[in-house]
């Protein structure tokens, strides 16, 4: 069965990411760097050990994406969904309607 695509196999198409915002614990030792200097050498900190925890907000970004592979599921409503990897390395399913052709739409896709 025939079926058009908004994007090829092989192009950059952005996608928006919300992502948890963290802080580092509070830590007398490193002073919530996570790290500490010792002798000249950075270490990670013997107390926290750099832990982080969410603050509770989120942040959004817009991330590139390579298509790698599409999908389309004709199962109830035509579902076309891309495979790929994005610019910060983790590979995601995208459906295609979060799928934005510009890094300009996907940014004033988040300024609702
Ligand atoms: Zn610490």
């Amino acid at each position: 069965m025939q079926f058009n695509t908004l994007y090829d196999v092989e192009a950059t198409v952005w996608v928006v990411t919300h992502k948890p915002g963290m802080t580092r614990v509070p830590c007398s030792i490193c002073s919530s760097t996570g790290v500490v200097t010792l002798e000249g050498e950075t270490l990670q900190c013997p107390k926290c050990r750099g832990a982080r925890v969410t603050t509770g907000e989120s942040t959004t970004a817009a991330l590139s994406l390579v298509v790698e592979r599409i999908v389309c599921n004709h199962e109830a409503a035509t579902r076309i969904r891309y495979f790929g990897t994005r610019e910060d390395g983790k590979h995601v399913t995208v459906e295609e309607s979060e799928v934005f052709a510009t890094k300009q739409l996907a940014e004033e896709s988040l300024e609702t």
